[in-house]
């Protein structure tokens, strides 16, 4: 676990963005292959991040990674606290389709807690360099509440969960 105060590549203004270890995606070209290996990162507490969190008042909070739904069960926790102790958004980044979690009573377990969720693997025959926050076409911005004002190309309009 890698993190980055007041970013702001992660998402619209300031971030603290929270970087996991572990992908088991491999896309071709990925932007941060060394994040595939669990065993590149090191273990931090849910209290640990939230005290970092919280400890700025202005930014709100991305996660990312190394796919943050292999790890889903300490991210729901995470992002749980986040909703109940602060009003920060919250962005995700997964290589998952939105479709997939879903699917999924396990992955979807975290999709209440998160504002923005984008979705799908990077794929390297469709990079676009002129896209925001994401590699290639196919990766989704999808507003899951309404809560992030800025419309930003390639955003999906609000999707009501199940
Ligand atoms: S999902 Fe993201 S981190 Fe995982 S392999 Fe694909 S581009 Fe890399």
């Amino acid at each position: 676990m890698e993190v980055l105060e007041q970013t702001m590549a992660d998402g619209p203004g300031l971030r603290t963005s929270i970087y996991c270890a572990g992908c088991y995606h491999h896309c071709e070209g990925c932007h941060n292959p060394q994040s595939w290996d669990m065993a590149n990162g090191h273990w931090v507490t849910v209290d640990e991040l939230l005290e970092i969190i919280k400890a700025d008042e202005i930014s709100n909070v991305s996660f990312s990674g190394g796919d943050p739904f292999y790890q889903v069960e300490a991210f729901t926790n995470l992002a749980k606290r986040i909703k109940e102790e602060t009003d920060k958004t919250i962005w995700c980044w997964t290589g998952f389709t939105y479709e997939e979690i879903l699917a999924s009573e396990q992955l979807s377990m975290l999709l209440p807690y998160l504002d923005v969720l984008v979705d799908g693997p990077f794929i390297l025959a469709q990079r676009d360099t002129q896209l925001l926050f994401r590699g290639s076409p196919n990766q989704r911005i999808i507003y899951l509440t309404p809560k992030e004002e800025d419309v930003i190309e390639g955003t999906v309009p609000l999707i009501k969960l199940r």
